[in-house]
């Protein structure tokens, strides 16, 4: 089967280095076996999006030498996932912040591994407030889910039911779930690999849990580092990092970036490296 592959930024402000060296691996990992590509916003969280995102994110990627054969916006998309999670055993949760919070804090066994594990309060309807707009969790369930990852050839398993509990597939205010939406359109699409940061590792395996009820095939996975800064912390869009947008304005060259973002990788480049010889370096050196 050919290859699908995608990008899929949230346009939620200026992108920096580290989401431009993800958006140039999943570009590679796509060209480099000849596979479509594609750009898709994930703009379903309206209070964070920013309307000049979606142009920047694009300039920014044209700018370095990408391109993509169709792009999406998830928020015209909504009567997809209005079916997906119809399809889903979900139950109504009223629960505030706080309450989850307490709830997790008296469950039994608590604290849990890095993330808090929702204990099922809201699975009582006399828990529930009717009163109060809800949200939709959906019935994890109690299997181990593994996932194989091509970039660093690890294997991980979770229990869902036990490390992450029943999650939001719909929030109290309407907006679907990251998770589910993704799950809907990388099916949807048809994409064959997905290519993302690593901070959704551990996210994986509920996402392999919805596309199995939901029938959908699993796609192959690949996480790529994040990129941090000099003391060590990751980059983000909030932390003041460089925009591309600011470098592209700035003068840099694209050719020296790319040099830059490849050797970034531990990757034997010039100063300067056109989009050739990074596919080739990509086949070599992550395919091979
Ligand atoms: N929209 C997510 C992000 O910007 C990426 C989701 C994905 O690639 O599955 O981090």
């Amino acid at each position: 089967m050919s290859t699908t592959g995608r990008y899929a930024p949230s346009p939620t402000g200026a992108m920096h280095l580290g989401n431009l060296r993800t958006a140039l691996l999943a570009w590679l990992h796509s060209r480099a076996q000849g596979g479509r590509h594609l750009l898709r916003f994930e703009d379903l969280d309206a209070g964070r999006v920013r309307e000049w995102a979606y142009q920047t994110t694009r300039d920014d990627l044209h700018w370095l030498g990408l391109d993509w054969d169709e792009e999406f916006r998830q928020s015209e998309r909504l009567e997809l996932y209005a079916a997906a999670v119809k399809r889903l055993d979900t139950y109504p949760c009223t629960c505030t912040r706080r309450e989850l919070q307490e709830a997790v804090q008296q469950s039994v066994g608590a604290p849990h591994g890095p993330e808090p594990v929702y204990p099922g309060t809201c699975q009582d309807p006399r828990n529930r407030h009717p009163e109060r707009p809800a949200a939709l969790r959906w019935r994890v369930p109690d299997e181990s889910v593994c996932v194989h990852d091509g970039w660093n050839g690890q294997t991980i398993c979770q229990n869902l039911r036990s490390e992450v509990g029943d999650f939001v597939v719909q929030r109290s205010d309407g907006a679907y779930a990251y998770h589910l939406a993704v799950v809907v359109d990388d099916a949807e699409m048809g994409v064959t690999d997905v290519l993302r940061g690593a901070d959704l590792l551990t996210a994986t395996p509920r996402q392999v849990a919805l596309q199995r009820t939901l029938g959908y095939p699993t796609p192959l996975y690949w996480h790529v580092p994040l990129m941090s800064d000099y003391g060590g912390q990751r980059l983000a869009k909030r932390s003041g990092a460089p925009s591309v947008r600011d470098l592209r304005q700035g003068g840099k060259e694209a050719a020296t970036l790319r040099a830059e973002l490849a050797q970034s990788l531990g990757w034997q480049v010039g100063e300067r490296a056109d989009l050739d010889t990074l596919l080739t370096l990509y086949r070599e050196s992550v395919l091979s």
